[in-house]
C-alpha cells in the first residue's frame, strides 16, 4: 500500500476506533447498570411483599411458608427479631451475609433499602424491609440474591458486544480500504503523471475525474502538461528557424568571400562582392541584435519605465526621425494628433514600436503611397492608428504574423531584410505597457495597425 491510502486509512481508522470505542462503552455500561438496578429493584419488591405477608400476619405459619418459598430460588430470605438475632432463614446464612445484614442503617425506611449493591467483589446483592406492626418494629426481612446470576448475564452481554465490536471492525477496514482506494487512486495516477512530465513525456493521459479539487488538481496538470509540450515545440520551432536565419546570411558572406579572394577576381567585383558581405553583416547584426532583444523581452529581465508623455511632440520627433527613408521612397507620411494629449508609456521602449510599424509600411508600401498616423483618445485609452496602402497581407497570413520568423513573402521580404521577429517584438512590447495591438488588411489596399493603451 502507498503511503497516502495508509496515513488516510489509520487516521479513518484511529477515529472510527474512539468514536466507537467510546459509544460501545457507554451502551455497556448503561445496559449493566439498568440490568443491575432492575435486578435490585425486584428483589427489595420481594422482600417489601414478604414483609407486607408477615404484617397481615405475624405466625409461625407464615414464616414457614415464606421460607418454604424462597428455599428453591436462587434468592434467599432471613428474617431476625428487631435485635438482630436470627428467626428464620430460607437457607445456610453465610458470614458474609451477617456482614451484610450487620451493615444495616439504625433507621430503615418502611419501603425498604439496598444492603449490598456490589455485584462485582461481593456473592450476593441484598436488600432490608422493616416489619411493623402497631408502629412498632416487629423484626426484618433480608433478601439475598446470588450475583451469580448477574455476572453470568454480564459476560454474555459481554461477548455480544465483542462479536459486534469485531464485526464492526471488519467491516470499517474494508471501508476504509475501499474509500482511500477511491481517495487516493487519482492522486497516485496524478504523481505518476508529473513523474512522466518530468522524464519529458508530456502525453498524459489522466482518466476522467469528479469535478472537486482532486478535478480541478488533474485538470490543472493536463493544462501544465499541454502548455509544457507547446513550449517545447515552440523552442523547438525556434531553433530551428534560428539556425536556418543565420546560415542563409553566413552562405552569402562565405561564398561571396571566397569569389572575392580568388585571385582572377577584378577589383570592380570584388569591390561588389565586399558590399554584399557588407549588407549581409548588417543584416546578420540586426537579427542578432533582435534576437537579443527577444530574449530579454521573454525573460522579462527588461523594465518598462513609464512616463507621462505628450504625444504630439513625442510622434512629430519620431516622424522627422523617419522622414528621410520615406522621402527617398517617395511616400508621404502624414500625423494626426491633438494636443495635450498623454499617456503613460516608456519613451525608449514605445518608439521602437512605432518605429518598427513604420518601417514595415515603408517597407511593403509602392512609392506614391501614403501612410497615415493617428493618435486619439477614445474611452480614456489612447489608440494609436498606422494606415497604409500597401500590398497588404492576405487574410489567411493574418493571425500568424505576430509569430516570430513569420513572413508572408519569404523570398521578398528577405531581399528588403526582413527576419520576420519585428512584430513579434512589437507585440511583446505592447502588451509589457498593458496595451493590445490589432491589424487589418485587404491585398493591395492596405494595412492598419491598431495600438489600444
Ligand atoms: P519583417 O522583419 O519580415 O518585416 P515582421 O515581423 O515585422 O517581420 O513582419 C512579419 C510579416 O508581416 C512581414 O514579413 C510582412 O510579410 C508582413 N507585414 C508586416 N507589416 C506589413 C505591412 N504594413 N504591410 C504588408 N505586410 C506587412
Amino acid at each position: 500500500m502507498n503511503k497516502i491510502s495508509l496515513k488516510i486509512g489509520l487516521l479513518f481508522f484511529l477515529a472510527i476506533c474512539i468514536l466507537e470505542g467510546i459509544s460501545m462503552l457507554l451502551l455497556h455500561n448503561n445496559i449493566i447498570h439498568s440490568r443491575v438496578h432492575e435486578e435490585l429493584s425486584a428483589l427489595q419488591t420481594r422482600g417489601n411483599n414478604h414483609r407486607d405477608v408477615l404484617e397481615a400476619s405475624f405466625q409461625e405459619d407464615t414464616v414457614m411458608h415464606i421460607a418454604m418459598m424462597e428455599a428453591r430460588t436462587d434468592t434467599q430470605v432471613v428474617l431476625t427479631r428487631p435485635d438482630g438475632s436470627i428467626y428464620m432463614s430460607s437457607n445456610k446464612v453465610t458470614d458474609e451475609m451477617k456482614r451484610i445484614m450487620k451493615s444495616k442503617p439504625k433507621r430503615v425506611p418502611h419501603e425498604g433499602a439496598i444492603l449490598e449493591e456490589d455485584w462485582k467483589q461481593a456473592a450476593n446483592i441484598a436488600s432490608v424491609s422493616p416489619v411493623i406492626i402497631n408502629q412498632k418494629i416487629a423484626g426484618y426481612v433480608y433478601m439475598f440474591q446470588t450475583t451469580q446470576k448477574i455476572k453470568d448475564l454480564i459476560s454474555g452481554l459481554n461477548q455480544h458486544f465483542l462479536l459486534a465490536s469485531l464485526l464492526s471492525l471488519i467491516f470499517m477496514i474494508i471501508i476504509i480500504i475501499f474509500l482511500t482506494r477511491v481517495v487516493t487512486l487519482p492522486l497516485i495516477k496524478m504523481s505518476e503523471a508529473t513523474k512522466r512530465i518530468s522524464k519529458g513525456d508530456l502525453s498524459v493521459s489522466l482518466p476522467k475525474l469528479a469535478k472537486d479539487e482532486i478535478g480541478d488538481l488533474g485538470e490543472a496538470i493536463k493544462v501544465l502538461a499541454n502548455d509544457l509540450e507547446m513550449l517545447k515545440n515552440e523552442r523547438n520551432e525556434f531553433l530551428a528557424s534560428i539556425s536556418h536565419e543565420l546560415r542563409t546570411p553566413l552562405t552569402y558572406i562565405k561564398g561571396y568571400a571566397d569569389i572575392a579572394r580568388r585571385k582572377d577576381t577584378n577589383s570592380e567585383d570584388k569591390d561588389n562582392y565586399l558590399e554584399i558581405i557588407h549588407e549581409e553583416s548588417v543584416k546578420l547584426s540586426k537579427l542578432v541584435k533582435e534576437l537579443f532583444h527577444l530574449a530579454k523581452l521573454d525573460e522579462n529581465s527588461f523594465s518598462i519605465e513609464k512616463k507621462e508623455v505628450q504625444l504630439l511632440p513625442y510622434f512629430q520627433t519620431i516622424i522627422e526621425k523617419v522622414a528621410p527613408a520615406f522621402r527617398e521612397n517617395k511616400m508621404t507620411i502624414l500625423l494626426e494628433c491633438r494636443d495635450h494629449l498623454y499617456a503613460r508609456i516608456d519613451p525608449t521602449r514605445f518608439e521602437q514600436v512605432i518605429l518598427n510599424l513604420l518601417d514595415n509600411a515603408r517597407k511593403y508600401s509602392e512609392p506614391n503611397t501614403k501612410i497615415i498616423v493617428s493618435v486619439h483618445q477614445v474611452n480614456g485609452k489612447v489608440h494609436i492608428k498606422i494606415q497604409d496602402e500597401g500590398k497588404g497581407i492576405p487574410e489567411s497570413d493574418l493571425p500568424r504574423i505576430f509569430e516570430r520568423f513569420y513572413r508572408v513573402d519569404k523570398s521578398r521580404t528577405r531581399s528588403l531584410g526582413g527576419s520576420g521577429l519585428g512584430l513579434s517584438i512589437v507585440k511583446q512590447l505592447v502588451e509589457a505597457h498593458g496595451g493590445t495591438i490589432q491589424v487589418t488588411s485587404s491585398p493591395n489596399a492596405g494595412t492598419t495597425f491598431d495600438i489600444f493603451l
